[in-house]
């Protein structure tokens, strides 16, 4: 609902590289990357622009541990008995044990938790029980989260279940059909109460003629205490009170030098939000912030997501400071601008054209913080609020965060997968130079134009492709971009360098479509997601229509097999050709010819060749799941106390990151009840 993540629409991107001399990349273990991202033209804001990044940057801190304690009751305690022995520990460091932990703790600070981010497993710890409680030992026991009277024997007998025992917690959302899902998952939602106790208790809350309904819920623990059910709200005064004070602290100093009007009266809407936990409350801060459309800068802080709780109500806390990415968000308006004049040049039969196109021009945005839920794993897009009738009533917001996908991109330079997978150096070389930019267009096509170009003859149903449709439409925008990238159009508007570029885009497409998307893909298994068939739909379909003239062919070398494009400018025809055809099948709503096209390009894997794309894959031991530190924020002040600026470094490590945030952080009790 909140975040568009890698996966979803958009044309995928392979690991197509460009270098400039900033390091993207951080470290990797277990199964993730940490990259860093960069954070174009911070430097060229005004000084009252990056103090209000900084007062933002600094509220999307606060609530760090407020996420540690939703994902689990014992991850407060947990990270910090690992992180006391991490930092303090006097024995052998390159032991297997101390290594394993130290890879465990990582991996427990990428999740904000003991369970994995995103298949919400518990972690197997490679390290022994024995190694850990003496290490526990060996440091000095002011230093660990001992409660009041407690032992150490007492706190490794109440803790080393939860880490070391398989049975206890193992997911932290529970999603099997038939069990009580509150009951078995860890996530620290519910205390005492039976799913069906949780759901009584929220059934009996809403009102069916409500028009305008609060999300309930969204931002209470719900607990049973002496046989009483009972939410407690996190506000301040309530649960989570210590650090949402710290989070409002900051919002004030951000209010004191908001951009306009509507941003200071969204973000005081917050602060009242964050003191009386009213929902209501919560709605009118919602409008606010959708209605503030004027400043560069803007942010979510606040309870978002709803992925952690298995009855999806609970909202885990969130943040993002971003500022608006002028120039790419120009290059989103001026394809959106000229909608009229490639919906008049495309080549689709006249009948199924519009004679009026509105392009949509997405807002492209920077992130300068990413704190909680969004905190390193991250999402690409967002779109919020989530309340339904707000949405419809009110609108929303919906961005692509440019210099997070700009990362992914550039951090795959050099990772081994265009040497294993593209045909020649002068295909790598064509790559680099263009492919994040050709890439980055397609997307901007396919959103802006694609979508909303074309029309259904009258009568036909909407859903007449059933479910071939997703396919189809996707197959559709994706090729009006494919179509218009090496248009001269293009260049003429400015946003291609020259009329070789495209080339980029359609290697890049025709390799994916063609092979290197099948390692997402398990062995024996067909095509299913919609955008992973329209892609191969496309690319395979091109290269049978294409075999007379030899336009592209699949090559081997040394026993591999690699795409080679022979005639780019034929290419570009089948294209269109494929277009005309999938939007007649579109505005006619011809089901047959859409079930035959995807069944007979689509959905059909050669065993063989994805056996030795997995194969040449797996020996690049690229990790799947990646993950962001963030730049440091830090203030100049003069004699008198004024800021004068505020300076932005990179050079952060995650582990160092990650023991500053636990130190500067720390806003909450190890326990909170
Ligand atoms: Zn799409």
């Amino acid at each position: 609902m909140v975040a568009t993540m890698l996966t979803s629409c958009g044309i995928s991107k392979t690991d197509a590289p460009q270098s400039d001399d900033f390091d993207y990349t951080v470290e990797q273990f277990a199964d993730l990357q940490i990259l860093r991202y960069k954070v174009k033209d911070f430097e060229n804001l005004s000084l009252k622009q990056k103090e209000l990044i900084y007062y933002l940057s600094q509220a999307a801190l606060e609530g760090r541990d407020i996420l540690f304690d939703q994902n689990g009751k014992y991850n407060l305690i947990i990270r910090k008995m690992l992180e006391t022995v991490y930092t303090d520990y006097e024995g052998d460091r390159a032991d297997t044990n101390f290594v394993n932990m130290e890879t465990y703790l990582k991996r427990v600070w990428f999740s904000n938790g003991i369970h994995h981010h995103y298949a919400s497993d518990k972690f197997v710890p490679g390290f022994s029980q024995e190694f850990f409680k003496k290490a526990l030992q060996s440091v000095d026991s002011a230093k660990l989260p001992l409660m009041e009277g407690q032992t150490l024997d007492q706190l490794c007998d109440e803790i080393f279940p939860v880490i070391f025992d398989p049975k206890v917690m193992p997911k932290r959302v529970n999603q099997a059909d038939g069990e009580d899902l509150v009951l078995t998952s860890a996530s620290n939602y519910y205390e005492g109460v039976t799913q069906k106790e949780a759901e009584d208790f929220y059934n009996a809350m809403k009102n069916p003629n409500d028009t305008m309904p609060v999300m309930f819920g969204m931002n209470s623990r719900l607990v049973k205490e002496n046989g009483k059910i009972f939410e407690k709200t996190w506000k301040i005064g309530g649960l989570y009170g210590p650090a949402i004070e710290k989070i409002v602290y900051w919002l004030r100093m951000a209010s004191t030098v908001a951009e306009t009007g509507e941003q200071t009266a969204a973000i005081e809407k917050l602060i009242q939000f964050y003191k009386d936990g009213d929902l209501k409350t919560f709605d009118e801060y919602a409008i606010l912030w959708v209605k503030d459309l004027n400043s560069r800068i803007d942010f979510v802080n606040g309870f978002t997501e709803s992925y952690g709780d298995p009855l999806g109500m609970k909202a885990s806390w969130e943040s993002i400071v971003n500022f608006k990415d002028l120039e790419a968000t120009h290059r989103t308006e001026t394809i959106s601008k000229n909608a009229q004049w490639f919906e008049d040049h495309s080549p689709v039969d006249l009948r199924f054209k519009k004679e009026e196109v509105k392009g949509v021009s997405a807002k492209v945005i920077t992130a300068a913080m990413l704190g909680g839920d969004l905190y390193p794993s991250t999402a690409i897009g967002i779109n919020l609020p989530n309340s339904n009738w707000i949405r419809s009533v009110h609108g929303s917001k919906s961005v692509t965060i440019g210099n997070l996908t700009d990362a992914y991109n550039k951090a795959a330079h050099g990772n081994g997968f265009n040497e294993e997978f593209v045909y020649s150096q002068a295909e790598r070389d064509l790559l680099d130079k263009y492919a994040d930019l050709t890439g980055d267009l397609h997307t901007d096509l396919h959103e802006c134009l694609g979508h909303g170009s074309g029309q259904l003859l009258p009568g036909v149903d909407q859903d007449a492709l059933k479910a071939y449709g997703s396919t189809i439409e996707e197959a559709r925008a994706d090729l009006f971009g494919l179509y218009y990238l090496p248009d001269a159009k293009l260049v003429d508007l400015g946003l291609t360098p020259n009329k070789e570029a495209y080339k980029a885009e359609y290697y890049t497409y025709m390799m994916n479509g063609l092979m290197t998307q099948l390692v997402r893909i398990e062995l024996g298994n067909d095509v299913e997601e919609a955008h992973m068939r329209n892609r191969q739909l496309i690319a395979k379909w091109a290269f049978e229509k294409g075999k007379p003239d030899n336009v592209v062919e699949l090559v081997k070398k040394d026993g591999k097999t690699y795409v080679k494009i022979n005639d780019y400018e034929k290419l570009r025809g089948l294209f269109g050709q494929l277009l005309a055809e999938i939007q007649r099948i579109k505005s006619e709503g011809d089901f047959a010819a859409a079930r035959q096209l995807v069944e007979d390009y689509a959905v059909k894997v050669d065993p063989k060749l994805h056996e030795e794309v997995l194969a040449r894959y797996e020996k690049l031991h690229l990790s799947p799941y990646k993950g962001f530190v963030n730049p440091v924020y830090e203030v100049v002040t003069n004699d008198s106390g004024e800021v004068t600026d505020v300076k932005i470094s990179y050079t952060e490590g995650y582990a160092q990151q990650m023991l500053r945030y636990s130190r500067e952080y720390a806003n909450l009790p190890y326990r909170n009840e």
